[in-house]
């Protein structure tokens, strides 16, 4: 069994103003070891993997709600990345193109909701943030920013203004549910409308999809340091704009030098174009059983909507509570509080598609677990009792 240590610190990649990739904070804090499929187990190559994916655009001003095409074009070019299909791909030298694989996984915008309820896979979402940090905040409806769909299910990548010097910034696998998933600036994402040189061909995403799936930096993070693949070569920092081939290494013998066009290093996209066999193998291990990635594989997000529940029976105000995750298929599902709770916290009511409240109780804490076991699968509303609240929301118990 391979071990991996994974980082569960955000790795945050920035651009500074004079447009230079550097990562903020990476390696610092490590937890656990997580264990995750031996490549030998892995899922087989010639199997293609689509992970439906959710686009949550947060904005304050009109021109940060990015158009649809812009979305598609960010999909569009992830996906010609990931398989080998970059129309630039040729620029590559052959010594590390014989190297570069179709990963054979692929992102699609999802078809139906966390419900069941048709969706175009977009969000928007008007805030009156002006702009977000790498702090995670954009995820929660209680900052004005967009809450997280089921992350078994679904890649949320949230589309936003970020503070100057910040363009993108992914969990690992293993991060806290609500928090999974991508934050990256609105003008590098995608290849037409509101994007800006020389961050303007989509992979930053790509970059940030490596570090979704797993993968470090090439240089691990510390001079001279490893990515834990085999086949990238060891190099001694990140390199950053459009490097000369072979931009020869400080920290090793090999005579091609730096593979500075993979997109796990930080230079521009116009030098980016390829991941390696190795890379392909280490991401795909994640969807093998046991990998944590695997509960993808069995997503209802690109299924056509399968939920007719009509919504004119619920009350209106969906805003203020969410649960996780959803569906339920643990005994326990956690609770989000989005309004003040008081002192006295408050009473929330489960009530199953026909009416009837199968299960009462009181809460304390803005986030709370809830144990459901009882409950048989289906569709059911938790909403809060008190006098004064509306709050509910919808969840399917597994
Ligand atoms: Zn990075």
């Amino acid at each position: 069994m391979r071990i991996f240590i994974i980082n569960m610190l955000f790795l945050c990649c920035a651009v500074t103003l004079q447009a230079q990739r550097m990562c903020a904070s990476a390696t610092s804090r490590l937890s656990a070891p997580v264990p995750v499929a031996s490549q030998s187990n892995g899922m087989p190559d010639e199997k293609t993997i689509t992970i439906p994916v959710v686009v949550h655009v947060v904005y304050n001003l009109a021109s940060e709600n990015i158009s649809d095409a812009q979305v598609i074009s960010q999909i569009n070019a992830l996906n010609a990345d990931l398989s080998k299909l970059n129309s630039d791909f040729n620029k590559i030298p052959s010594v590390f193109a014989k190297l570069a694989a179709n990963t054979n996984i692929r992102f699609e915008l999802a078809k139906s909701n966390p419900m069941g309820q048709a969706t175009t896979g977009i969000v928007r979402k008007k805030t009156v943030q002006l702009m977000w940090k790498d702090d995670n905040k954009v995820k929660y409806t209680a900052n004005d920013g967009s809450g997280a769909w089921d992350a078994e299910s679904y890649l949320n990548i949230w589309v936003c203004n970020t503070v100057s010097g910040l363009t993108a910034y992914s969990s690992f696998p293993g991060s806290e549910m609500a928090e999974d998933g991508i934050v990256i600036r609105y003008d590098a994402f995608g290849t037409t409308g509101q994007i800006v040189a020389p961050f303007n061909k989509g992979r930053t995403l790509t970059h940030e999809v490596g570090h979704w799936l797993g993968l470090k930096h090439l240089w691990g993070d510390q001079p001279c340091g490893d990515d834990g693949i085999e086949d990238t070569p060891q190099q001694s920092a990140a390199n950053s704009g459009d490097p000369v081939f072979p931009k020869l290494s400080d920290c090793s013998s090999n005579n091609d030098g730096d593979m500075f066009m993979n997109f796990m290093d930080f230079t521009n996209d116009a030098s980016m174009g390829m991941f390696t066999v190795g890379q392909k193998k280490f991401m795909r291990s994640l969807f093998s059983e046991g990998g944590s990635r695997n509960s993808l594989l069995k997503s209802k997000g690109l299924n056509a909507a399968w939920n007719n529940f009509e919504p004119e029976v619920m009350p209106v105000n969906t805003r203020n509570l969410a649960v996780y995750p959803n569906p339920v298929h643990a005994s326990n599902l956690t609770l989000l509080v989005n309004t003040p709770m008081g002192t006295n916290g408050q009473n929330f009511a489960i009530i199953s598609t026909n009416g009837q409240i199968v299960k009462t109780g009181h809460i304390l804490e803005m986030q709370q677990q809830i144990n459901v076991q009882s409950l048989a699968p289906g569709m059911y509303q938790i909403r809060l009792t008190d006098v004064g609240t509306s709050s509910y929301t919808n969840f399917i118990k597994n």
